[in-house]
């Protein structure tokens, strides 16, 4: 075999390692967000079965850098943003960078050790500093009038996935709604994002460079969204998740949820009849449970 096939195969076989690692990390968020909404007591046999699966079929030098890996936190994998680890703000010598990109072994950061693969999915491209150069609180850091949408029109979850997500490219968040729908609908083909109450909580993980951001819809006729509630959802809370605030989007997702499976304010966000009265309803559900 020559020099020049054989790096081909390499490639596409550690790719295929990163992208098993990728899919086990996720399932483990996954995981995390059951817990965080439905409490310690939830039953998990599928996903946790699924997650031994996986853990099982691990190439077994990856599984060595996983196990050990685990044992300190749920986030594995660390997504490289403009040549830096996005866990934890280390820059990389070009030489890493390079390995990371040419993706033939695996390349751990060099300060907190998490394995570092270059992301393919949409990017943000909206103000790093939005959110910090004025003093906001509350929920008011991660979402604003303009990503409101009182009447969402998609039957769908995907298509209604599809509004909130051109909403955060309206708004200049995020460069492509179509790859952040994308991996929304893929997120959801492994769990819905139904949790009953008439919630639903779509999401992409791994949208780096910026903030957490966060879309508010209402669906007044109610779309399926799985998972295990078996009522439709009309108060859809749609996510971008840069991979290192995943641990505190679970303590977000159970301040909402718990803010909006009060009646009242279920009813104050299926009456808002713009963005400006939705605006309000969800800044003042949330007033105490999203600090
Ligand atoms: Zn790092």
């Amino acid at each position: 075999m020559s020099k020049k096939s054989k790096s081909k195969e390499q490639t596409q076989t550690m790719r295929g390692v990163i992208n098993h690692l990728m899919q086990l990390q996720e399932l483990i968020l996954i995981r995390d967000e059951q817990r965080a909404i439905h409490g310690p007591g939830t039953d998990l046999g599928a996903i946790n079965k699924h997650i031994d699966d996986m853990t099982a079929s691990l190439d077994p030098n990856a599984a060595t850098i996983f196990n050990r890996l685990y044992k300190k936190d749920h986030i594995i994998m660390a997504p490289m943003s403009d040549g830096s680890c996005s866990m934890c703000g280390m820059h990389l010598a070009i030489s890493q960078i390079q390995s990371v990109k040419l993706c033939r072994e695996i390349v751990p950061c060099p300060n907190c050790v998490r394995i570092i693969y270059d992301p393919t999915g949409p990017k943000w491209v909206g103000d790093q500093k939005r959110g910090t150069t004025e003093r906001k609180s509350g929920i008011a850091r991660f979402s604003s009038p303009d990503l409101m949408i009182p009447e969402l029109e998609g039957d769908t979850a995907a298509e209604v996935i599809s509004e909130l997500a051109t909403a955060l490219e309206k708004a200049q968040f995020v460069d492509d709604a179509s790859k952040l729908t994308q991996g929304a609908i893929e997120r959801e083909n492994i769990l819905g994002t139904g949790i009953g109450h008439h919630m639903a909580f779509p999401h992409v993980r791994g949208v780096e460079g910026g903030g957490l951001a966060l879309v508010f819809g209402v669906s007044r006729k109610g779309v399926d969204f799985g998972g295990v509630s078996k009522t439709p959802a009309n108060l859809i809370f749609f996510c971008t998740i840069p991979t290192a605030v995943s641990a505190f989007y679970l303590r977000l997702l159970a301040g909402i949820s718990d803010s909006f499976a009060k009646d009242a304010n279920y009813k104050a966000a299926m009456e808002a009849d713009s963005p400006e009265v939705l605006w309000k309803v969800l800044t003042k559900a949330t007033r105490y449970t999203i600090k």
